[in-house]
């Protein structure tokens, strides 16, 4: 596994995640069909927020288990807590400074 960092758009969000960047996934529920965002799957014990804490702004719906989590300033989707498994974060892919994670 690599040490991968990631940024919302603005950079007020920084984290890094240990993987190895198989677990890419699309989700199709209403909103992930919305974001149609490419994600990774990485273990809580893999994914460390380094900056950015009282910046984040969550959103839940339906169930109210799964917690959506985007830049309350440039409003970018940067991480969530999945529903189907609470130990694993899904992950932007899309956020490193090379266009992806
Ligand atoms: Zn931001």
């Amino acid at each position: 596994m690599k040490t991968y960092q990631g940024s919302c758009h603005c950079g007020a969000i920084q984290f890094e995640i240990d993987s190895d960047l198989k677990a890419l996934m699309k989700c199709d529920c209403s909103l992930c069909r919305k974001k149609n965002a490419v994600m990774v799957g990485v273990h809580k014990s893999n994914f460390r927020l380094l900056a950015g804490a009282d910046s984040l702004a969550t959103y839940q719906w339906n169930m109210k288990i799964a917690k959506h989590h985007f830049c309350q300033n440039c409003g970018i989707y940067t991480f969530h807590r999945r529903r189907s498994k609470p130990d694993e974060y899904g992950v932007n892919f899309f956020l490193s400074r090379r266009s992806r994670i």
